[in-house]
């Protein structure tokens, strides 16, 4: 980079100028950027709108690091590990910007809207060139241009900014696939989860742009739609309605979810998920406990008999229906008994899938002050036991899909043989089964043969 070209380039920030000052540092040749997004689905779909900026200005994008010169970490704060893995990430960047000081090393996200961890950056990382939080998204463009210009040190993590920006273009990873943001934030509060705090109160986005958005990637081509929130069923404008609405698109696809709070999960939603032939006959409910003390001390608001209710109701209409929960394991003051409970829960409520995890402290929640007596290679030990017995059952109920004829959306190349193809049902459940690689990104139907303890094998039909 050299100062003296960088000098003739006007001081204020505007697009214009971005992509100048990037033609003046690149000349001919095309920018490059590292994306990583950690976490969860609405992670990765920030990590695809900064990309969709990225291209606007004239970024392409690469695998390999040492060929960027922009790294982007997008982080996620909800567990402690995925943290680590980001400091371990951005520790090995040293040398890296050591051996080329040009290159602009960014961290973004939940992690990054934390004070103490920008401060943690700021005051050790002296690699990360810019620093910004989930509410500094639309400022993307402004900050990347002041670090290019002044090759400054920014750091961004503004309050709460209650405004959300639709004309954010997502560069999106798959052609099959889409996640689409309904609402952003949370009002609930789990006494555990740092989501309130780095993502902020709930807001949605209006029903026409939902829609809009939907349409277009059906039109695109797009078989999944995926709507995401972090309880979608606090959606503003009522969420069984939306998905009535968007059950009104014509077209070759399907729509899932997620996450469905327990507390607010109703029989109308179930009814309009049995009723619209779109939506995928599944639904993720995170029961976190099957304890009821500790999922008061979670701050969960409902109890594991109100909870079985919902189950038991869409169960009752339709035996096939798919659920599948998170899990946390060794909650602070959780002892072994009542782990015991969460177990014979899993069996009750035959998940199709769980998703779970040991308890991860996360500083600033009122759980990080709790008591919590058990060692953390005690929770593993539960944390297995769990799996096994999720593991040991689920064969048996999977089995109920043996000789019925699922549809599958063929997603890639299987693990079973070379000949195979994998895909998920309506259901959310892997399926493999024969066929030609040409039908990667199309439904087939699929006559389940066999149940195993990851997937179904089938024959199309
Ligand atoms: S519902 Fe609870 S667990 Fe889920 S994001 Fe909100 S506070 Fe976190």
């Amino acid at each position: 980079m050299k100062n003296k070209s960088i000098c003739c380039i006007d001081n204020v920030f505007s697009i214009e100028n971005l992509k100048n000052l990037i033609t003046v540092i690149h000349g001919e040749n095309t920018p490059l950027c590292y994306l990583h997004s950690f976490g969860c689905q609405q992670n990765a779909t920030d990590g695809e709108k900064i990309k969709g900026m990225l291209a606007e200005i004239g970024y392409d994008f690469t695998d390999d690091t040492e060929k960027a010169s922009l790294i982007i970490m997008n982080t996620c704060a909800v567990r402690e590990h995925a943290e680590d893995r980001v400091f371990g990430n951005i520790g090995k960047f040293k040398k890296l910007k050591k051996e080329k000081p040009d290159t602009i090393i960014c961290v973004c996200g939940c992690m990054a809207q934390q004070k103490h961890i920008a401060e943690r950056i700021k005051n050790n990382y002296h690699q990360v060139d810019l620093v910004f939080g989930t509410f500094a998204y639309n400022k993307f463009y402004e900050m990347l241009y002041e670090v290019l210009k002044t090759k400054s040190r920014v750091f961004n993590i503004s309050e709460q900014d209650d405004s959300i920006n639709e004309n954010l273009k997502q560069l999106r990873d798959s052609k099959i696939k889409a996640s689409v943001p309904i609402m952003y934030g949370c009002n609930n509060f789990c006494t555990y989860c740092i989501v309130p705090y780095v993502r902020g109160r709930e807001r949605s986005r209006p029903v026409e742009a939902v829609f809009d958005e939907v349409s277009d990637l059906v039109k695109a081509g797009y078989k999944e739609i995926t709507l995401l929130g972090q309880n979608v069923n606090s959606y503003s404008y009522g969420f069984p309605q939306l998905l009535k609405r968007l059950n009104t698109i014509e077209g070759d696809f399907r729509i899932r979810f997620m996450s469905s709070h327990p507390k607010d999960a109703t029989s109308e939603l179930i009814d309009t998920i049995l009723d619209c032939d779109k939506v995928c006959k599944h639904l993720h409910l995170p029961m976190q406990s099957g304890c009821n003390r500790v999922l008061k001390e979670m701050n969960r608001k409902y109890t594991v008999e109100e909870y079985a209710k919902i189950i038991d109701y869409a169960r009752e209409i339709n035996p096939d229906f798919s659920f599948t929960s998170d899990i946390i394991v060794g909650f602070p003051g959780e002892t072994y008994e009542e782990f015991c409970e969460t177990k014979k829960a899993i069996n009750r409520f035959k998940f199709d899938n769980i998703y779970s995890f040991v308890y991860s402290k996360r500083s600033g929640t009122k759980a990080a002050l709790m008591e919590d007596n058990i060692s953390h290679k005690q929770k593993g030990l539960w944390l297995r036991e769990l799996l096994l017995e999720h593991r040991e059952n689920n064969v048996s109920w999977m089995s109920r899909f043996v000789g019925k004829t699922l549809k599958v959306l063929a997603e890639k190349e299987g693990r079973t043989s070379e000949h195979h193809l994998n895909g998920r049902s309506d259901e959310n459940i892997i399926v493999e089964f024969i066929g030609d690689k040409a039908l990667i990104g199309s439904f087939v139907n699929v006559k389940i043969t066999k149940a195993m303890n990851w997937a179904l094998l089938g024959e199309i039909v």
